[in-house]
């Protein structure tokens, strides 16, 4: 970059070549964002809750201005997440803000940046994710663990979410969506894609080897499904009333959580039990079941957060020695692996578009386990 780019703040432009051409096009670039700020509207819709355990309604808020290190981006597609039936419901230990609007797979554009923003610019095309910011100074932080950040933000629990039309993001967070995959495509990407796809690393499961994943029909499940096949996984699909579906997906056995033999089948057919188990369900059994579908040595990583505790058969996990851990999303890193995971077509989401009106329906469907895949709304 030469002297006078960076001396005019354009450092976003560090793909351009410096030439006086290349800076009159920044020019006129910056001269488009800033009319594109101006036809913003004053108003927009959103979904909110004021009490958990009530339905939404749809309002019309103010438009915000980004503040420092914020910008505002219009949501294009906004995927909704079992997480966000959990918000709703308020059945975590730890609530979230109320009123809320929840959404954390939100893809859109961004269209004004607050002060100091230089990492992205007016109408980049980003998602907003879970992960809405993190400290970057803790020990987590620092060891690449920005998941765990004791001070972070979450968005659509702790901050309000993507299920609007327009949404506030902190800067350093959005990721960049790459240009071959849709807004529509994108948003499920940005929290079920990342999760199943930072979660199958944790199993530690190596090419060529089992995976059982207990809720593969759902929006986590049918991504990972295709994630771990992409990864070289030969996949066990688990799920309730699904199997056809997980099936279409590419598994390469499906069997149903309620068959009593669903264990020794896989056990049988695995001949000891699968090296790693992804447990994604919405319900306490199969986190129960989940140890038992583990090989000698595997790992059993739990990622569905349904409330609740489930038993442990100490002797099993001791003679066995399987190994449990949970897994959280994933960091900004993980995300631009599992978004470039779809720009080169390994991965392709099953997922039916939904007026911002119907989500309550949709809500009720994604609490009763009805919906194959995902649903995001356009809002
Ligand atoms: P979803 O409703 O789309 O899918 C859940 C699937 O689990 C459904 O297909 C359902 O039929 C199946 N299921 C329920 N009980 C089952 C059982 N006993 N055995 C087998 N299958 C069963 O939900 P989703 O959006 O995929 O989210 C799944 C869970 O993961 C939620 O609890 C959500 O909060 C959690 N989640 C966790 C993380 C994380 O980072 N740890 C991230 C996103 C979502
Ligand atoms: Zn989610
Ligand atoms: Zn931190």
């Amino acid at each position: 970059m030469c002297h006078k780019c960076a001396i005019s703040g354009f450092r976003a432009f560090s793909s351009f070549r410096c030439s006086p051409s290349s800076r009159s096009r920044a020019f006129l670039f910056a001269a488009a964002a800033q009319k594109r700020n101006i036809s913003i509207p004053t108003t927009y819709k959103a979904a909110i809750v004021n009490n958990h355990g009530e339905q939404f309604k749809i309002i019309d808020r103010e438009m915000p201005s980004p503040k420092k290190g914020e910008v505002l981006v219009k949501i294009h597609a906004s995927g909704c997440c079992h997480t966000d039936v959990h918000a709703i419901d308020g059945d975590w230990p730890v609530k979230s803000k109320l009123p809320l609007t929840p959404g954390h797979e939100g893809a859109g554009e961004v269209v004004a940046l607050g002060e100091g923003v230089s990492n992205v610019r007016v109408g980049d095309r980003v998602g907003m994710a879970w992960l809405y910011s993190a400290c970057g100074e803790c020990e987590h932080c620092v060891a690449g663990w920005e998941t765990l950040c004791t001070k972070q933000q979450n968005c659509g629990y702790s901050v309000d979410g993507a299920l609007q039309q327009y949404a506030i993001a902190a800067a350093s967070h959005v990721v960049k969506i790459p240009d071959a995959v849709s807004y529509v495509q994108a948003a499920p990407v940005l929290c079920a894609g990342v999760t199943t796809y930072k979660g199958l690393k944790e199993t530690e499961v190596k090419p060529g080897q089992f995976v059982s994943i207990i809720g593969a029909g759902g929006g986590l499940g049918h991504l990972a499904v295709q994630y771990a096949r992409a990864m070289g996984m030969r996949v066990i699909a688990i799920d309730i009333g699904k199997k056809d579906y997980t099936d279409s997906l590419g598994a390469e056995i499906s069997v149903d959580a309620t068959d009593s033999s669903c264990v020794e089948k896989i056990t049988k057919y695995t001949d000891g039990g699968s090296h790693g188990v992804l447990c994604l369900a919405t319900s306490t059994p199969a986190f129960a079941m989940a140890t038992n579908l583990a090989r000698r040595r595997g790992t059993v990583v739990h990622v569905g957060l349904p409330p609740g505790t489930f038993p442990v058969p100490i002797f099993d996990v001791v003679l066995k020695r399987v190994s449990i851990r949970g897994s959280i999303v994933g960091t900004r890193t993980d995300l631009q692996e599992a978004l470039d995971f779809a720009a080169r077509g390994l991965v392709k989401v099953d997922v039916k578009t939904e007026p911002l009106a119907n989500i309550n329906s949709i809500f009720d469907r994604l609490r009763a386990g009805r919906i194959n895949g995902r649903v995001a709304i356009i809002p």
